[in-house]
């Protein structure tokens, strides 16, 4: 069925576009591609047509049954649009990502990209993933658990709170609420909404988020400002705008012709914009900024953590790679790890946010029994060695996801890791007669069919 664009709209893009107009209509009456990003630390092993801007995006030939894929959920990818992984490119070319960096993505959820983020950044860096809604915070942390790396701290904030971290980020990501032109072939019922005065109203907000969150930046950070949107209100102008009020530079790129990336330049301000007729994926803009150098402010906290005691660490450190480079550190029940490199940030940051989750649930102690956690299964840091493992085929996986009753014969009574091919999945009990499927309540799959 035709897209029904709003008039107003086709008339912007028929401005903007020109002659190309044309090619922008028919690309939209085309399937979108559908694409993945593989986990690199969990042993994926990328398969399909490369992204040519994402070493770990792959296009597919098709769109399968993800939620019936068992590997999706134990986080051995996310499935994500190909345009969004241009960030990439902002990260590499402009920022030195083998440095220890604090990094805030502002707009996180659903997670695409502070998950391809986590892949980017060294396991001394330290991501900051914030999403402002409640319930998108829940799925947000939903997905970065699955992701498993424990250098991140997920908080639930407005973006005016992160003045209280004056300069404490290098990098900076705003992938901001946009009016989501870009995403119309991929979701049809967005054009409805659609309308020049919600896109104003979107500019407005876009503006008020930038101006809020630009203290929180270091002097010499890196601003990435990106919509899923094509018009010049939500993009070129925020960032002229930006560079009218701060002192900073906008950073260019370099890009292959080949790519079909648009460079757009306003005064000073440069600007990227992905559109579906030149490229494999849906409308995208990006811009970077360097905020100009400045002095540096060192922000410092009282040491906030609770520590487990000397000889339950002793014992947790076996269930743990290098543990040695982790913090383990105590919320009510729960033990937790993050970079041990990054436990003042830590302090920091339970001090001034709202914080969600921070770093990987180890276990829980309970009457003085470690009972281990959910995310420590999905963990890339997780010890297999010192846990029975139960490998399942595809139908016992997926009945291991809807948590309903397993039927597989295991040796030893106690907690034992489910995997489905060498994938990390959860905990079973196993109990004298039966096992105890533990797989979170919350996160249990309802689909019913075979696997496709
Ligand atoms: N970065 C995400 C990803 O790659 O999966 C997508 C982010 S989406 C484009 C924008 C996010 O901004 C939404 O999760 C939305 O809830 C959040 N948001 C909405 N209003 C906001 C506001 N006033 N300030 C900050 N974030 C807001």
């Amino acid at each position: 069925m035709a897209l029904l664009l709003p008039q107003e709209f086709q008339s912007y893009m028929q401005g903007n576009l020109g002659t190309a107009f044309q090619d922008f209509l028919e690309a939209l009456e085309k399937t979108p591609p559908v694409s993945i990003r593989y986990n690199l630390k969990k042993n994926a092993h990328p398969a399909g047509e490369p992204i040519p801007w994402c070493t770990s995006g792959r296009y597919l030939k098709e769109r399968p049954a993800f939620t019936l894929d068992p590997l999706l959920h134990g986080g051995a990818y996310y499935v994500q649009e190909a345009s969004s992984m241009f960030l990439e490119q902002a990260l590499q070319q402009t920022a030195d990502l083998t440095q220890p960096l604090n990094v805030l993505d502002l707009c996180a959820a659903p997670g695409g990209k502070s998950t391809h983020l986590l892949s980017l950044l060294s396991t001394n860096s330290l991501l900051v993933s914030n999403e402002v809604i409640r319930s998108r915070a829940a799925v947000l942390s939903e997905n970065i658990q699955k992701w498993g790396h424990s250098n991140v701290v997920v908080t639930n904030n407005d973006p005016v709170d992160f003045q209280r971290l004056p300069g404490f980020f290098d990098i900076i990501l705003v992938d901001a609420p946009c009016s989501g032109e870009g995403l119309f072939r991929k979701e049809p019922e967005a054009t409805s909404q659609w309308s020049e005065k919600n896109v104003e109203l979107c500019s407005l907000r876009q503006q008020r988020i930038l101006t809020d969150v630009w203290p929180a930046l270091k002097p010499g950070g890196i601003l990435i400002y990106s919509t899923c949107t094509y018009n010049e209100h939500e993009n070129m102008e925020n960032i002229e705008r930006l560079h009218a009020q701060a002192s900073m530079v906008s950073k260019e790129l370099i890009l292959p012709d080949s790519w079909g990336i648009e460079t757009l330049r306003r005064g000073n301000c440069t600007g990227y914009q992905l559109y579906p007729h030149l490229l494999k994926g849906e409308g995208f803009f990006m811009s970077v900024m360097q905020k100009a150098d400045g002095p540096t402010r060192i922000l410092k906290s009282k040491d906030f953590l609770h520590y487990p005691s000397r000889s339950q660490s002793k014992e947790i450190s076996n269930w743990i790679k290098e543990p040695e480079e982790q913090c383990l550190f105590q919320h009510f029940e729960t033990v937790r790890m993050l970079p041990l490199d990054k436990k003042d940030e830590l302090s920091l940051l339970l001090q001034n946010l709202h914080v969600v989750i921070a770093g990987t649930a180890v276990l829980e102690i309970t009457r003085n029994k470690l009972i281990p956690d959910h995310a420590l299964a999905l963990s890339i840091n997780i010890n297999k060695m010192n846990f029975p493992v139960l490998p399942l085929n595809p139908e016992q996986a997926l009945t291991y996801l809807r948590k309903d009753t397993l039927n597989v014969s295991a040796a030893d009574v106690g907690f034992a890791l489910i995997e489905y091919e060498g994938i990390g999945l959860g905990w079973v009990n196993v109990l004298p007669n039966r096992l105890n499927n533990l797989y979170p309540a919350a996160w249990r799959i309802r689909m019913g069919s075979a696997l496709q």
